[in-house]
Protein backbone atom coordinates (compact mmCIF):
# COMPACT_ATOMS: atom_id res chain seq x y z
CA UNK A 1 0.00 0.00 0.00
CA UNK A 2 1.67 3.32 -0.87
CA UNK A 3 2.07 5.18 2.25
CA UNK A 4 -0.04 9.05 2.39
CA UNK A 5 2.77 11.86 3.58
CA UNK A 6 1.90 15.29 4.46
CA UNK A 7 3.51 18.53 4.02
CA UNK A 8 2.92 21.22 6.64
CA UNK A 9 1.87 24.04 4.73
CA UNK A 10 1.72 27.19 7.18
CA UNK A 11 4.73 28.56 5.80
CA UNK A 12 7.77 27.35 3.16
CA UNK A 13 9.02 25.26 0.19
CA UNK A 14 5.46 23.05 0.59
CA UNK A 15 5.05 22.66 -3.48
CA UNK A 16 8.18 21.31 -4.04
CA UNK A 17 8.69 18.46 -0.74
CA UNK A 18 5.20 17.35 -2.46
CA UNK A 19 7.02 16.89 -6.09
CA UNK A 20 10.07 15.30 -4.22
CA UNK A 21 8.02 12.98 -2.20
CA UNK A 22 5.62 11.82 -5.55
CA UNK A 23 9.40 11.31 -7.59
CA UNK A 24 9.88 8.68 -4.52
CA UNK A 25 6.73 7.11 -4.89
CA UNK A 26 4.71 8.16 -1.78
CA UNK A 27 1.20 10.01 -1.87
CA UNK A 28 2.01 13.59 -0.66
CA UNK A 29 -0.52 16.59 0.23
CA UNK A 30 -0.27 19.82 2.25
CA UNK A 31 -1.64 19.86 5.30
CA UNK A 32 -2.92 23.31 6.18
CA UNK A 33 -5.57 22.25 9.53
CA UNK A 34 -4.72 19.98 12.25
CA UNK A 35 -7.86 17.56 11.09
CA UNK A 36 -5.55 16.98 7.90
CA UNK A 37 -3.23 14.58 9.71
CA UNK A 38 -5.52 12.15 10.89
CA UNK A 39 -5.25 10.01 7.70
CA UNK A 40 -1.76 10.42 7.42
CA UNK A 41 0.94 8.03 7.82
CA UNK A 42 4.12 10.30 8.11
CA UNK A 43 5.48 14.22 7.80
CA UNK A 44 7.32 16.80 6.33
CA UNK A 45 7.99 19.82 8.58
CA UNK A 46 9.22 22.00 4.89
CA UNK A 47 12.38 25.19 5.37
CA UNK A 48 10.93 28.87 5.85
CA UNK A 49 11.91 30.50 9.40
CA UNK A 50 11.32 28.62 12.33
CA UNK A 51 10.12 31.77 14.62
CA UNK A 52 7.17 32.57 11.80
CA UNK A 53 6.44 28.17 11.72
CA UNK A 54 6.63 28.06 15.51
CA UNK A 55 4.09 31.07 15.71
CA UNK A 56 1.55 29.68 13.28
CA UNK A 57 1.77 26.16 14.82
CA UNK A 58 0.89 27.60 18.12
CA UNK A 59 -2.20 29.13 16.92
CA UNK A 60 -3.40 26.30 14.87
CA UNK A 61 -3.09 24.23 16.94
CA UNK A 62 -0.11 21.96 15.72
CA UNK A 63 2.28 21.79 18.76
CA UNK A 64 -0.33 19.33 20.78
CA UNK A 65 -1.18 17.62 17.32
CA UNK A 66 1.85 16.50 16.29
CA UNK A 67 3.26 15.64 19.82
CA UNK A 68 0.51 13.44 19.83
CA UNK A 69 1.37 11.84 16.13
CA UNK A 70 5.20 11.61 16.93
CA UNK A 71 3.65 8.84 19.70
CA UNK A 72 1.68 7.13 17.51
CA UNK A 73 4.91 6.18 16.06
CA UNK A 74 4.70 8.18 13.19
CA UNK A 75 7.78 9.56 11.06
CA UNK A 76 8.37 13.28 11.32
CA UNK A 77 11.16 14.98 8.66
CA UNK A 78 12.27 18.51 9.24
CA UNK A 79 14.34 20.15 6.76
CA UNK A 80 16.25 23.72 7.66
CA UNK A 81 13.33 25.71 9.80
CA UNK A 82 11.90 22.24 10.13
CA UNK A 83 14.94 20.84 11.83
CA UNK A 84 15.20 23.64 14.09
CA UNK A 85 10.88 23.33 14.81
CA UNK A 86 11.93 19.10 16.16
CA UNK A 87 14.85 20.37 18.24
CA UNK A 88 14.69 19.57 21.97
CA UNK A 89 17.03 22.50 22.44
CA UNK A 90 17.72 25.85 20.35
CA UNK A 91 21.14 27.66 21.16
CA UNK A 92 20.87 31.03 22.41
CA UNK A 93 17.98 30.04 24.87
CA UNK A 94 15.11 30.51 22.55
CA UNK A 95 11.41 28.60 23.75
CA UNK A 96 11.82 24.65 21.65
CA UNK A 97 8.58 24.47 19.30
CA UNK A 98 8.03 21.00 19.61
CA UNK A 99 11.01 20.31 21.38
CA UNK A 100 11.17 16.31 20.24
CA UNK A 101 14.47 15.49 18.93
CA UNK A 102 17.26 14.85 21.17
CA UNK A 103 20.00 17.37 19.26
CA UNK A 104 21.26 21.28 20.17
CA UNK A 105 20.55 23.50 16.71
CA UNK A 106 22.39 26.36 15.87
CA UNK A 107 20.16 28.89 13.68
CA UNK A 108 21.84 30.60 10.77
CA UNK A 109 24.95 28.98 11.63
CA UNK A 110 27.09 28.69 8.20
CA UNK A 111 27.94 32.98 8.79
CA UNK A 112 26.22 35.50 6.13
CA UNK A 113 29.17 35.24 3.74
CA UNK A 114 27.90 31.59 3.11
CA UNK A 115 24.17 32.71 3.25
CA UNK A 116 23.95 29.97 0.71
CA UNK A 117 25.47 27.35 -1.33
CA UNK A 118 25.17 23.58 -2.74
CA UNK A 119 27.05 20.42 -2.44
CA UNK A 120 27.31 17.26 -2.27
CA UNK A 121 27.00 15.18 0.89
CA UNK A 122 27.64 11.67 1.36
CA UNK A 123 24.34 10.32 3.60
CA UNK A 124 24.31 7.10 5.81
CA UNK A 125 22.11 4.44 3.89
CA UNK A 126 22.06 6.49 0.82
CA UNK A 127 24.31 5.09 -1.53
CA UNK A 128 25.22 7.92 -4.03
CA UNK A 129 26.05 11.68 -3.16
CA UNK A 130 23.37 13.55 -2.17
CA UNK A 131 22.65 17.64 -3.88
CA UNK A 132 22.17 19.77 -1.27
CA UNK A 133 21.31 23.34 -0.80
CA UNK A 134 22.29 25.16 2.15
CA UNK A 135 20.39 28.45 2.66
CA UNK A 136 20.65 30.58 5.79
CA UNK A 137 20.82 27.36 7.49
CA UNK A 138 21.38 25.42 10.60
CA UNK A 139 23.67 23.23 11.94
CA UNK A 140 23.25 20.47 14.73
CA UNK A 141 25.47 21.42 17.29
CA UNK A 142 25.36 18.26 19.84
CA UNK A 143 23.35 15.10 19.92
CA UNK A 144 22.33 12.51 22.64
CA UNK A 145 23.10 9.20 22.49
CA UNK A 146 19.79 7.79 20.33
CA UNK A 147 20.65 10.22 17.50
CA UNK A 148 22.24 8.70 14.89
CA UNK A 149 24.54 10.94 13.08
CA UNK A 150 23.74 10.36 8.79
CA UNK A 151 25.88 13.26 7.52
CA UNK A 152 28.50 15.98 7.99
CA UNK A 153 29.89 18.61 6.02
CA UNK A 154 32.94 20.13 6.94
CA UNK A 155 32.94 18.63 9.92
CA UNK A 156 29.39 19.50 11.56
CA UNK A 157 26.44 17.68 11.74
CA UNK A 158 23.91 18.65 8.76
CA UNK A 159 21.64 15.16 8.69
CA UNK A 160 20.70 13.24 11.91
CA UNK A 161 18.01 10.54 12.69
CA UNK A 162 16.40 9.31 15.87
CA UNK A 163 14.21 6.51 15.92
CA UNK A 164 11.45 7.97 13.94
CA UNK A 165 12.43 11.55 13.33
CA UNK A 166 14.23 12.17 10.74
CA UNK A 167 16.29 15.70 10.71
CA UNK A 168 18.53 17.70 7.75
CA UNK A 169 20.24 21.03 7.57
CA UNK A 170 19.95 22.07 4.17
CA UNK A 171 16.80 21.79 1.62
CA UNK A 172 16.83 18.56 -0.06
CA UNK A 173 13.66 19.67 -1.98
CA UNK A 174 15.15 22.16 -4.11
CA UNK A 175 17.34 19.51 -6.47
CA UNK A 176 16.00 17.26 -8.44
CA UNK A 177 17.46 14.25 -6.17
CA UNK A 178 14.76 12.87 -4.14
CA UNK A 179 17.20 9.96 -2.77
CA UNK A 180 16.50 11.69 1.01
CA UNK A 181 12.79 11.46 0.55
CA UNK A 182 13.20 8.01 -0.71
CA UNK A 183 14.57 7.65 2.52
CA UNK A 184 11.64 9.22 4.16
CA UNK A 185 9.22 7.08 2.62
CA UNK A 186 10.94 3.96 3.29
CA UNK A 187 11.16 4.90 7.22
CA UNK A 188 7.30 6.26 6.90
CA UNK A 189 6.53 2.39 5.40
CA UNK A 190 8.52 0.19 8.15
CA UNK A 191 6.43 2.55 11.00
CA UNK A 192 3.14 1.90 9.33
CA UNK A 193 4.31 -1.89 9.18
CA UNK A 194 5.44 -1.88 12.86
CA UNK A 195 2.04 -0.70 13.86
CA UNK A 196 -0.35 -3.16 11.88
N1 LIG B 1 17.34 30.68 9.04
C1 LIG B 1 16.04 30.06 9.14
C2 LIG B 1 15.61 29.88 10.59
O1 LIG B 1 16.41 30.06 11.47
C3 LIG B 1 16.03 28.70 8.44
C4 LIG B 1 16.30 28.91 6.98
C5 LIG B 1 15.66 27.92 6.08
O2 LIG B 1 14.74 27.17 6.44
N2 LIG B 1 16.09 27.96 4.85
O3 LIG B 1 14.48 29.59 10.83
Amino acid sequence: MTQKIGVLALQGAVAEHIRSLQAAGAEAVAVKRVEDLEQLDGLVIPGGESTTIGKLMRKYGFIDALRKFHEAGKPLFGTCAGLIVLAKTIQGGEEPHLGLMDMTVVRNAFGRQRESFETELAIQSIDNPVRAVFIRAPLIGEVGSGVEVLSTHNGEIVAAREGTLLAASFHPELTDDYSLHAYFANMVQEAAQVKR
